[in-house]
């Protein structure tokens, strides 16, 4: 049985831009190299999914550039497993401001050159006919909404352009808030809530109808979203704190937050967030990321869980390897148990259901 698969989370954008070597991979080429192209994606069953633009730090001499979940320098090699990245510091407006265009311009062209395979999606309506003609889908998301001034006057124009998700911080801290830091074993309750801009910014977002993620969001900013949010709680691309104690995971009392507000949770496919030693090698089972999703639907039911990879920004398991193993994670779900229904949603009803919910 083949599920459509929408997904919560990926970095591809950032990906291809980054790419610095003389053999680059197009988004249209099936490749070898990171885990999202246009072939590999109908290989594996992947419809669409939120597109993330992320900044990353200007380049510094010696210093590791970040892809978004995925460091270098995040080695988990000590015994335990673990580890604490020296936080990010903010990012100059201008700076990002003029990476988010071209990365902007590098997404919408993707679109263009596609000749109607790709679409950028406004509506839920927009996704389902891109799912029913074969066209993949491609959510405009903020990783960080540092390209984003303190009178919001960006975001509008933002949106009309087509964005409509966006996290207010990765894990560095901005003017609208303070991210979790990666750091294991950690809680995620690490400094203080949103800022009075970050909650302007929340009420901006529910009014236009942009999905507000929790994904980097600290603990204390996530309450205050929960307190006064009118939309579901979302967090794209995090896992259960209870079985890997990253600072990226999310709590019991997080998680039934997000129930309560039927929103959901994309599950995380980085190792560093599905063990629970925290290390970070490729050498991790398939069913770490059938554990967290038990766990979670045993916790608050699986009309709240659905997929959010981190493709293309973090390191997957062996056995998934790309978006063209996503029927591996699949068959492993349904053989822990998860039925025909529980399938559909988790693939790609649930997030229909909350998007509908939140752009309305
Ligand atoms: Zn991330």
């Amino acid at each position: 049985m083949n599920y459509p698969i929408f997904d919560g989370h990926n970095d591809t954008i950032l990906s291809l831009h980054m790419q610095k070597d003389e053999n680059k991979r197009t988004f249209f080429d099936k490749s070898e190299k990171g885990h999202i192209d246009l072939p590999r994606a109908r290989e594996g069953g992947l419809v669409g999914g939120f597109f993330a633009h992320f900044i990353p730090n200007p380049p510094k001499k010696d210093a590791n550039q970040m892809s978004s979940d995925n460091f270098p320098g995040a080695k988990s090699d000590s015994a335990d497993g673990a580890y604490e990245m020296p936080k990010a510091v903010g990012l100059p407006y201008e700076y990002a401001t003029r990476y988010a265009m071209s990365m902007a311009k590098r997404m919408l062209k993707i679109e263009t050159d596609s000749g109607g395979e790709v679409k950028l999606v406004r509506t839920v309506a927009e996704i389902e006919s891109c799912i029913k003609n074969n066209v993949l889908a491609m959510i405009y998301h903020f990783e960080g909404a540092e390209m984003i001034d303190e009178d919001l006057n960006a975001l509008y124009l933002f949106y009309q352009a087509g964005l409509r998700s966006l996290g207010p911080v990765w894990s560095r801290d901005n003017i609208f808030g303070h991210g979790v830091p990666f750091k294991f074993p950690s809680t995620p309750d690490v400094g203080p809530g949103l800022t009075d801009a970050g909650k302007r910014l929340l009420r901006a977002c529910n009014e236009l109808g942009i999905l507000f993620d929790l994904s980097h969001l600290n603990e204390k900013g996530f309450w205050d979203v929960e307190s006064l949010s009118n939309a579901p709680l979302v967090a794209t691309h995090s896992n259960a704190h209870a079985l890997c104690q990253s600072a990226r995971n999310l709590t019991d009392k997080q998680l039934d937050a997000i129930q309560a507000t039927n929103g959901v949770v994309g599950l995380n496919y980085h190792v560093g967030f599905l063990r629970e030693d925290g290390k970070i090698v490729r050498d991790t089972s398939l069913g770490e990321i059938v554990r967290h999703g038990l766990y979670i639907a045993d916790r608050i039911g699986t009309d709240h869980i659905a997929l959010g990879s981190d493709f293309d920004g973090a390191v997957m398991p062996a056995d998934l390897k790309d978006a063209a193993g996503l029927p591996n994670l699949v068959e492993a779900l349904s053989v822990a148990g998860f039925t025909h229904d529980d399938l559909q949603k988790i693939t790609h009803q649930n997030w229909l259901r909350v998007l509908s919910d939140t752009w309305s």
